[in-house]
């Protein structure tokens, strides 16, 4: 049990992200109330069966009303109208947080949405291809980097204390401004989603190989590509649109580096291929050492189908 840093707090969206924190802030700050709100009233219900929050309300302002901490959990395009709907509803302190993969346009979108409210953006590199009210599991942050970019001239207390909440959560947290968050996830994550979403469209459309052969064979490396392709398909149209200018830059180094690999190949250039390799496989090493990933072939993904960060 933990000190909370907010009495009441309210979710905004309650899918996998959403979900998960009502379900770990219920299970580490048992003296916090969680309150939320969906567009979607199937997923209200469902988050009600699941207790995903002390009280899922029909309506935005209500839920939001005497939260210390609201936090939108709303696919990245659509944070500026969710926080729209807000306005005239928050408490003038009221932190406005959110979990969006993107952080620029953003933290952009909300500060038009709700000018003077205080906002503290964070991005929790931890997910699943999972989405909806019945994917959020309250373990789900548990020894998870959660990225936090607090604008400049932003109060460090309100920075602080939504650091102290994630930490509560079981994340561990990192300050960085938002650009340079839109960078490193372009290459950690953004990217290698896009080369998922290639090589799966590549294969189901390579006419001279049949689609049982490639799910048959897909343990070849292949079924672990179809596991990020499998991710939600509004959430990623959204982080691409949305992270551009990161995206494009990370794709033209992506595609020099393809065309040396190409070339070496073509070449039979062994001595390349092998240093290449050999430099990688360092990476994956250092994720491991770290705690990032688990060894085992499975990636010990079973318990939840699937823990990836993102
Ligand atoms: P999700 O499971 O699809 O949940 C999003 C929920 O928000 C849905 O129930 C959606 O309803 C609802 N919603 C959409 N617009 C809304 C609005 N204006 N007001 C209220 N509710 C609204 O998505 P998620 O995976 O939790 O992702 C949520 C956010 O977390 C995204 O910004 C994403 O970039 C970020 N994120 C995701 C991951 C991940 O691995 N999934 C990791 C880190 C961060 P409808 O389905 O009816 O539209």
């Amino acid at each position: 049990m933990t000190d909370t840093p907010f009495r009441q707090i309210a979710i905004i969206g309650l899918g996998l992200i959403g979900g998960s924190i009502g379900l770990a802030t219920q299970e580490a700050l048992p003296d916090t109330r969680v309150t939320a709100f969906d567009a979607d009233e199937t997923v209200r219900i469902r988050a009600r069966a699941r207790g995903l929050a002390h009280e899922v309300f029909d309506d935005p302002k209500d839920a939001v009303a005497g939260a210390d901490l609201v936090v939108l959990c709303v696919p990245v395009n659509a944070m500026g109208a969710a926080a729209d709907t807000l306005q005239g509803a928050l408490k003038p302190d009221a932190i406005i947080s959110d979990v969006g993969s993107c952080k620029q346009s953003v933290a952009e979108a909300i500060a038009a949405a709700l000018p003077g409210q205080p906002i503290v953006p964070a991005h929790p590199v931890a997910g699943t291809e999972h989405s909806g009210p019945d994917a959020g599991f309250a373990s789900l942050f548990r020894n998870r980097w959660c990225i936090l970019t607090p604008a400049d001239g932003a109060a460090p207390d309100d920075a602080d204390r939504t650091a102290a909440f994630w930490t509560a959560l079981g994340a561990k947290v990192e300050m960085m401004d938002a650009r340079h968050h839109d960078l490193v996830l372009a290459i950690t994550s953004h990217v290698p989603h896009l080369i998922a979403y290639t090589i799966v469209g590549t294969a189901s459309d390579l006419e001279d190989v049949t689609r049982s052969e490639v799910i048959k064979y897909s343990a070849g490396g292949f079924r672990d590509f179809t596991r990020i392709a499998a991710s939600d398909p509004t959430m990623w149209r959204d982080v691409f649109l949305s992270n551009k200018e990161a995206v494009l830059e990370v794709l033209q180094r992506f595609s020099e580096d393809l065309s040396a690999l190409q070339r070496a190949i073509r070449w039979g250039d062994g001595d390349a291929l092998f240093d290449h390799f050999t430099q990688t496989r360092a990476v994956r090493r250092s994720i491991i050492e770290e705690g990032q990933d688990d060894a085992r072939p499975d990636f010990g993904r079973r318990d939840h189908g699937g823990t990836q960060v993102k």
